[in-house]
């Protein structure tokens, strides 16, 4: 699974999140925001910042 965060741009680590799927929420490990999946293309996650943290 590859996300990288709308945010700062880096690979979100999806491994904590395993039934990952559109509408799952995760947090970027690198800037803390919260993120929504909207779209799984593949190995390809698509998300959008719900909540941006801190
Ligand atoms: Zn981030």
């Amino acid at each position: 699974m590859k996300l990288i965060c709308p945010e700062c741009k880096n690979a979100v680590d999806c491994t904590p999140y395993p039934t990952i799927a559109a509408g799952s929420v995760v947090e970027c490990n690198w800037c803390g925001v919260t993120l929504q999946v909207s779209a799984l293309n593949g190995d390809e996650v698509s998300a959008e910042i719900i909540d941006e943290g801190k």
